[in-house]
C-alpha cells in the first residue's frame, strides 16, 4: 500500500503563487498530486503553474479567485471540476498582513511628545477590517466553497496556515495577530464540525520567513540589511536564522496524507524552537 495515499488527488491552493504556497503546491506535484494554483494574481498563478507542469510532469493549473469572493471561489470549482474533477486537499495559504494595520512604536510611552497616530489609536479601522478578513474571511469562505466535494466523497483534507502571532501577539501587528489566533479556534471547531464527515482539518504555523508581506519590517529598505525587529526575531529563535519555505513542505505532507489519519484539529509550529524559546 503506498502510505502517503496522494498519487492522482487533487489539492486547491490559495495564494498558490506567494512565496510559502508556491513551494507548498511544488511538494504535492512532486507525491504526483493534481494542484490548482489559485491567486488573485491570475498571471503569476499560471506562471506558477506552468512551471509545475514542466518540473514534476504533473497537471497543474492556475485559476484566478478572491478568496473573499464565494462568487468567484463557486466559479473556480467549476473551472476545477470541468479539468480535474473534485477536490480532496484545500490548503488555505492566502493571507498577510498591511502597513495600515501596524502600529509605529511597540509600546506606548506616555511622553509629552508621543504621537497618538503612532500607536494604537493611530490604527486604521480598514486595514484592521482588511487584514482581518484576509486571514480569517479568506480561510472560512474557501473551506465553506471547497469542502462540498470532501462532504460528498466522505474524505478529504484541510490545512490552514496560520503563524507564531497566533500564540502570543507580536508587537506592532494587532490586527494579523487577530486574525490568525482566529484561524487556530477555528480549525479546531471546523475539525471538530467535521469530525464525523471523513474530512480532517489541521493548521501549520510558520516562524518567520522573509517574503514580500514583512520585508517593510525586517529589513531597512535604505541600507538592506536586518532592522532591529529583524534582529529580535533571529534572538528569539533558537536555531538562529529564518525558516525556508522548503523547511514546512515535510510536516505539509505529512498532514495531507494518510500518515496523520487520526489527527484532526491541531496546530503544528515549524519555527526553529521560537514558541518554546523564553528568551533566557
Ligand atoms: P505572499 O505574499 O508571498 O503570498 C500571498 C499570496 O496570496 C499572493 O500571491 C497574493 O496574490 C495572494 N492573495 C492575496 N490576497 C488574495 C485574495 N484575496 N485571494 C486570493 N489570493 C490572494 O505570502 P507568504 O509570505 O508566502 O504567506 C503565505 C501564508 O503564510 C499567509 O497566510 C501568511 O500569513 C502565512 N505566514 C507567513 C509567514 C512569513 O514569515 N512570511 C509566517 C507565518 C505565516
Amino acid at each position: 500500500m503506498n502510505e502517503l495515499n496522494l498519487k492522482g488527488k487533487v489539492a486547491v491552493i490559495t495564494g498558490g503563487a506567494g512565496i510559502i504556497c508556491s513551494t507548498m503546491a511544488r511538494s504535492l506535484a512532486a507525491q504526483g498530486v493534481k494542484t490548482v494554483i489559485l491567486d488573485l494574481n491570475k498571471e503569476a498563478a499560471v506562471s506558477v503553474a506552468v512551471e509545475i507542469e514542466k518540473e514534476f510532469k504533473t497537471s497543474s493549473i492556475g485559476v484566478s479567485a478572491s478568496v473573499l469572493d464565494k462568487a468567484s471561489l463557486e466559479a473556480a470549482r467549476k473551472e476545477i471540476h470541468d479539468n480535474f474533477g473534485p477536490i480532496d486537499i484545500l490548503i488555505n495559504g492566502a493571507g498577510g498582513n498591511s502597513p495600515a494595520a501596524t502600529t509605529k512604536v511597540e509600546k506606548m510611552e506616555c511622553t509629552e511628545d508621543e504621537k497618538l497616530e503612532d500607536t494604537f489609536f493611530g490604527l486604521q479601522i480598514e486595514g484592521f477590517d482588511k487584514v482581518f478578513d484576509l486571514n480569517f474571511k479568506g480561510t472560512l469562505l474557501p473551506s465553506m466553497v471547497f469542502a462540498t466535494d470532501m462532504v460528498k466523497k466522505k474524505s478529504g483534507v484541510i490545512i490552514n496556515i496560520s503563524s507564531m502571532n497566533s500564540y502570543r501577539p507580536l508587537t506592532k501587528i494587532a490586527a494579523y495577530s487577530a486574525a490568525k489566533a482566529a484561524v487556530n479556534n477555528f480549525t479546531q471547531w471546523l475539525a471538530v464540525h467535521f469530525s464525523k464527515t471523513g474530512i480532517r482539518v489541521n493548521a501549520i504555523a510558520p516562524g518567520f520567513l522573509l517574503t514580500n508581506q514583512n520585508r517593510f519590517l525586517l529589513i531597512d529598505e535604505k541600507t538592506g540589511e536586518l532592522t532591529a525587529r529583524g534582529n529580535k526575531i533571529i534572538k528569539g529563535t533558537p536555531m538562529e536564522r529564518y525558516c525556508v519555505p522548503e523547511e514546512l513542505t515535510g510536516t505539509l505532507i505529512y498532514l495531507v496524507s494518510d500518515l496523520s489519519k487520526f489527527v484532526t484539529g491541531i496546530v503544528i509550529p515549524v519555527d526553529g524552537g521560537f514558541s518554546a524559546y523564553s528568551g533566557v
